[in-house]
């Protein structure tokens, strides 16, 4: 099988020194990555900018803002058979970039954002793409209802939750603590490490994948 997964966070420029971002650090994207590879199958990752060692035998391309990741997605989507989007995404972005590094003359500064486009909400209705598509959804309440409507709205085959208010998994962390959410079925994975989830993510995906007589 060939998976495209988006991996960390985005950077949004504001000037040539300042972004907007946010705390994704990676480990669960990249820990798809391996998970996907060990398995034997050919992933390319999609990354923001994160401070780990890429996975062996993966394909690798950095990127940098939203903008970025979407262009990417929508030059490989279409190639692969499944898209696992992990990636934080930033939902907003500085309308205008400054040329210069912006001068802190006045107490306020006011930066006006528009939204970014959703990457994954594109992968069916702009993509076209028919293969596997799971995303994933960092919530703070009602996670499971939450991530059913993003099941629904994004099309997604899976949508992997987990509550991003708790400190001890999440963000950062080297756990996670997961609710799979399927059209007519919900999975309570229950707290272990990334790479465990990542593994049982990668069995989920492969099941999908057979069944779609591929
Ligand atoms: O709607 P929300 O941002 O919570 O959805 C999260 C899912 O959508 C994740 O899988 C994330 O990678 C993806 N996403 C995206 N592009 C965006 C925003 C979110 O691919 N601009």
């Amino acid at each position: 099988m060939k998976v495209l997964i988006t991996a960390g966070p985005t950077r949004e420029a504001i000037d040539p020194v300042r972004f907007l971002s946010n705390r994704s650090s990676g480990k669960m994207g990249y820990a798809l990555a391996g998970a996907f590879v060990h398995e034997g199958h050919h992933v390319m990752l999609i990354s923001g900018p994160t401070r780990l060692d890429v996975p062996h035998g993966v394909d690798f391309l950095a990127v940098d803002s939203a903008c970025e990741m979407y262009e990417a997605v929508a030059s490989y989507l279409s190639q692969m058979d499944a898209g696992v989007f992990c990636a934080a995404v930033a939902d907003y972005r500085p309308k205008e970039v400054s040329a210069e590094k912006i001068k802190k003359d006045g107490a306020v500064l006011t930066l006006e954002l528009v939204k970014t486009d959703d990457i994954l909400g594109s992968a069916r209705e702009v993509f076209g793409f028919d293969g596997v598509l799971v995303g994933f959804a960092a919530e703070t309440e009602k996670l499971e209802e939450h991530a059913r409507r993003k099941l629904i709205s994004k099309q997604c085959d899976l949508i992997v939750a987990n509550d991003v208010s708790r400190t001890d998994i999440g963000f950062d962390s080297a756990e996670n603590e997961a609710v799979l959410v399927f059209p007519g079925a919900t999975e309570w994975f229950p707290k272990a490490s990334k790479v465990e989830l990542a593994m049982r993510v990668v069995e989920v995906v492969d099941g999908l994948h057979g069944r779609r007589g591929h």
